[in-house]
């Protein structure tokens, strides 16, 4: 019964700060300080738009130079997370507004960075309606980046962001958009699906991702019964180095399925990411707030 209240009231309303050092061979430019929001599936329970906005500020406050959005926008609970009830014909029009609107609040966070703000696709996204993420987010400031480069430079930066496009499997797709990037430059690669990081589909150095939600629910010892994807157990506490590369992943703030969480707060991330001579991370969390709405 506590454990209930715990993972269907209290937890889901809080938001943690994890903070998580890279260090990497494959970054050649001046330290620069990321912040991750991934998985918000809004909704009117647990995550309403008022959040997205004041969880925006708590972003602002932590001054990132960049700010990485990271799809699952989209959101509802049981059978509405899933197809066919979760595509944007069988919604209601209010429905659809609120997913709209939370992309517009999103894109927002643009004027809270001096780099801005880059978004790009989730699964949850893609099966609502990709034609009207798209649209959300093109009526505002923020970079959609769905198999597109963008090239940031000025004076203090001069690296390049690809954003890769939410799919069932990156295979047998040639070419992929990230191996167009020019050779030898600084590239971080922003995939909602960690799975893109798997050797045999993407070639990531640096990757950022979401979607996992760090299994939702996660009991000690034994961990998440249920896992979207692999990484899950590897990326807990918010990355995975793997040689020379490097695997970040946020746990998101929001949910799918049942609107409860246990074990992996709501969270807001923060990435130092500065050149080093090896691959190397480690994370901390910084901030504990018990109630964001
Ligand atoms: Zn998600």
């Amino acid at each position: 019964m506590i454990a209930a209240v715990f993972a269907f009231i209290i937890e889901p309303s809080r938001t943690i700060v994890r903070e998580v050092d890279v260090e990497s061979p494959y970054w050649h430019g001046a330290p620069i300080k990321i912040a991750l929001i991934s998985d918000v599936h809004v909704d009117n329970l647990q995550v309403p738009v008022s959040r997205i906005e004041k969880t925006g500020k708590l972003i602002q406050s932590l001054s990132p130079d960049i700010i990485f959005i990271g799809g699952d926008y989209a959101g509802g609970y049981l059978l509405k997370t899933r197809m066919p009830k979760a595509a944007f014909e069988n919604r209601s029009k209010d429905e659809n507004n609120l997913e709209i609107a939370a992309m517009h609040a999103l894109g927002d966070y643009n004027k809270y960075a001096p780099l801005g703000a880059v978004a790009i696709m989730g699964n949850h996204d893609r099966w609502w309606s990709a034609a009207q993420t798209r649209k959300a987010f093109a009526q505002t400031k923020a970079t959609f980046l769905e198999d597109k480069l963008l090239h940031i430079k000025n004076d203090k930066y001069d690296f390049w962001i690809c954003g890769v496009g939410d799919r069932n499997n990156w295979r047998n797709e040639e070419p992929q958009v990230c191996e167009t990037a020019p050779s030898g430059v600084d590239l971080l690669t922003f995939v909602h699906n960690p799975a893109y990081f798997i050797p045999y589909i993407g070639q990531a150095k640096i990757q950022f991702s979401g979607h996992l939600h760090g299994g939702q629910i996660r009991f000690p010892i034994i961990g998440a019964p249920r896992t979207s994807g692999p990484y899950t157990e590897e990326t807990i506490k918010g990355y995975m180095v793997a040689g020379d590369r490097v695997l970040v992943v946020s746990s998101g703030l929001g949910m799918v399925g049942l609107p409860a969480r246990f074990n992996v707060p709501p969270e807001v991330m923060i990435i130092n990411l500065k050149s080093g001579s090896k691959t190397a991370a480690s994370s901390k969390i910084i901030q504990n707030h018990w109630f964001i709405r």
